[in-house]
């Protein structure tokens, strides 16, 4: 008993003194916990003599009532202290600039497929798709490019075991196309094609277009006055354009064109290596073969196709200099495509 007073100040001022809601439940059962402090004389009180219970007895309720209490009212300033803290560390501080939603952007080569299906289709020709895991016949043989022909050496094809292959040209989908419809076609096929070639001028993927019209009397001057129309109205300048005589096995006659320098028109700089021209693709009649192969009467209707790549267009029509660029995802080049410029 001569402990008490000595107990019930320690507990106040631990009480006092406690930092936290956790700490401060440690004090109440170590006081007043069924094996505490305090509760542990109030068992002693049997040992007591009868005549000292009752006095004894009331003081240590009366010390329990004043550690309860003290309890009870630090717990209230540590709630009131926690929640204050909390209020200023979720505070609002409505003067700084808000965060803003920073607007996506198409990737360069989307663009300029959107641009390109944009001028093809106000030209009155459709878009189609076709598969990217082709087999022999539509990649090659459908297309005048029969095995052991010399011209399969230019595809660096990806082979599967299974005797597929990753198409080497959208050229896949005229043959497709043409096997399920009636001519006369006029479609374009945008795509990606693969080959097995890695360096500074060429990836492994890369994307071309290809585009059909197949009618009666369709001419080599049609083929002209519309893909000269088309890179004049793609690169939004007056530009020459030239045909060179060239060869593919799924037309004849077949030819390179050329479009006048976009960066030096024509004088002569790096981008078109002093000659004053860029190579933008191949186009050609359509080899009677490839007509037949495909149910088309070639009797009858004549064609012509065109392929160019699309990565070479969006590195010219957005003065691109590496193709690499356009695969790297780096987000501060893509970023400067991000707004403003329509397709
Ligand atoms: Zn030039």
């Amino acid at each position: 008993m001569e402990n008490l007073d000595a107990l019930t100040s320690d507990a106040l001022q631990a009480i006092e003194q406690a930092q936290d809601i956790p700490g401060l439940e440690q004090l109440r059962v170590q006081y007043l916990g069924k094996k505490g402090s305090l509760t542990d004389l109030l068992k002693g009180l049997g040992k007591l003599d009868s005549s000292e219970r009752p006095q004894a007895g009331a003081s240590i309720n009366a010390a329990k009532g004043k550690v309860q209490d003290a309890l009870e009212a630090r717990k209230l300033t540590l709630s009131a202290e926690a929640a204050a803290s909390q209020q200023i560390a979720e505070a609002v501080d409505v003067t700084l600039p808000g965060r803003r939603q920073s607007a996506g952007g198409l990737h360069p080569v989307t663009r300029t497929l959107q641009r390109i299906e944009s001028i093809f289709t106000s030209a009155g020709f459709d878009v189609v798709q076709g598969p990217e895991i082709e087999d022999d016949y539509h990649n090659f043989e459908a297309l005048n490019i029969p095995a052991h022909h010399p011209a399969r050496a230019m595809h660096d094809t990806f082979y599967f075991d299974s005797g597929l292959l990753l198409r080497t040209h959208t050229s896949t989908v005229q043959v497709r196309v043409m096997e399920k419809g009636e001519a006369p076609f006029r479609f374009i096929c945008p795509g990606r094609v693969y080959r097995c070639d890695s360096d500074l001028t060429h990836t492994p993927m890369f994307h071309q277009v290809e585009g059909m019209l197949v009618d009666e009397n369709a001419t080599m001057a049609d083929l002209k006055g519309l893909l000269v129309e088309f890179l004049q109205v793609f690169f939004e300048a007056d530009l020459d354009v030239r045909f060179r005589p060239s060869y593919f096995p799924f037309t004849e006659p077949s030819a390179e064109m050329d479009v006048q320098c976009v960066s030096c028109k024509g004088e002569g700089c790096r981008v078109c290596s002093q000659t004053g021209w860029l190579e933008v693709g191949g186009c050609g009649m359509v080899h009677p073969n490839v007509l037949r192969s495909s149910n088309v009467d070639p009797e009858k209707y004549t064609g012509f196709a065109f392929g160019m790549g699309v990565d070479r267009l969006a590195m010219l029509r957005y003065q691109i200099n590496d193709l690499r660029l356009l695969f790297d995802n780096d987000l501060r080049f893509l970023r400067q495509f991000s707004e403003g410029q329509g397709i």
